[in-house]
């Protein structure tokens, strides 16, 4: 059990009452109309897998109900700082992009440990 500060109650309360919802600050493309099948599919159902600090938005659930950004390390799990949704983070993130190859890249000769590492995020 451990605790994290809620940017709007302005106070730390149980985990528990917390529930992830992704990553932070994602954008969504201008003119989805304009996007092709495959870009909008992306931007739906396709998320980085950071292994570091990076930012996700969390929600208060069973407190104010309200978003907010929490700045995560994800090996470790600490969390560095928690911050309002429509502010800055004060920690830019630092972390690799694991991905795991979809169901058709898979064959027999895929090594046990399918994680493939991508790259950092800028
Ligand atoms: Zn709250």
């Amino acid at each position: 059990m451990f605790h994290i500060y809620c940017p709007w109650c302005e106070e730390h309360r149980e985990e528990e009452e917390f529930h992830a919802k992704g990553p932070a600050h994602l954008v969504r493309p201008k003119e989805p109309e304009a996007c092709t099948d495959e870009e909008w599919g992306d931007y739906l159902f396709f998320r980085d897998n950071p292994r570091g600090v990076h930012h996700e938005l969390w929600v208060h659930a069973a407190g104010c109900r309200k978003f907010f950004n929490i700045t995560r390390h994800t090996v470790t799990y600490e969390i560095l700082e928690t911050y309002k949704v429509g502010q800055q983070p004060a920690k830019a993130p630092e972390a690799e992009v694991v991905t795991l190859p979809v169901r058709h890249e898979l064959t027999e000769d895929a090594p046990d440990d399918v994680r493939v590492k991508v790259g950092g995020l800028s």
